[in-house]
């Protein structure tokens, strides 16, 4: 298997890789937090071919290119608002398959996903960060012979802490 799990802390809008995922909101218009550094960053072109998009349904993901970004695609997802409900847990879920599907389907072969949700979402970082972690690793092993490396990016140390925290106590569960 050549597929490659990353935990690091960054700003996501300053990595090159050939896509990163923008934690959007259903217009696709703009927004807070890491959406408005990825607009930022990318330029007005990105807001002007998000614009054609008519935006996304939560859950879904579509992509645009990277502007002025250095990575080449932006892949736009949207991410539950959190509520406590069984269904936040599905389109979380959705928002990390969807978006490497749709990597797999334009050839990408290395993508950064941001903390989805757990930002003005109020998604609790612990929870959110289980299912990124345990919806990638599905999915690799659904995939296993399309190479793909991942990156979470952490925007935060104590976030990064969460993340690595999370992951040990994944390689101990396949190890027992
Ligand atoms: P959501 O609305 O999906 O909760 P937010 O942008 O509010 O999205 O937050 C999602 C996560 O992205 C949060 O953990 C936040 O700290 C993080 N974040 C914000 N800016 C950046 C950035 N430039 N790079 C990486 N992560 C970021």
């Amino acid at each position: 298997m050549e597929n490659i799990i990353k935990i690091i802390t960054a700003d996501i809008t300053q990595l090159d890789v050939e896509c990163i995922v923008n934690a959007a909101n259903n217009s696709l218009l703009g927004g807070g937090g890491v959406d408005g550094a990825i607009h930022r960053a990318a330029g007005p072109e990105l807001l002007v071919e998000c614009r054609t998009l008519n935006g996304c349904k939560t859950g879904e993901a579509k992509i645009t290119k990277g502007y002025n970004l250095k990575a080449n695609y932006v892949i736009h997802t949207v991410g539950p608002v959190y509520t406590g409900a069984e269904n936040d847990v599905k389109m979380l879920r959705l928002c990390y398959w969807n978006s490497l599907e749709l990597a797999m389907k334009n050839s990408i072969h290395s993508i950064a996903f941001p903390a989805i949700s757990t930002g003005a979402y109020g998604y609790p970082l612990k929870e959110a960060t289980e299912i990124a972690l345990s919806t990638v690793v599905d999915w690799i092993e659904t995939n296993l012979d399309y190479k793909m490396k991942i990156i979470f990016v952490c925007f935060s140390d104590e976030t990064t802490k969460v993340y690595n925290e999370t992951w040990i106590l994944f390689q101990n569960i396949k190890k027992t």
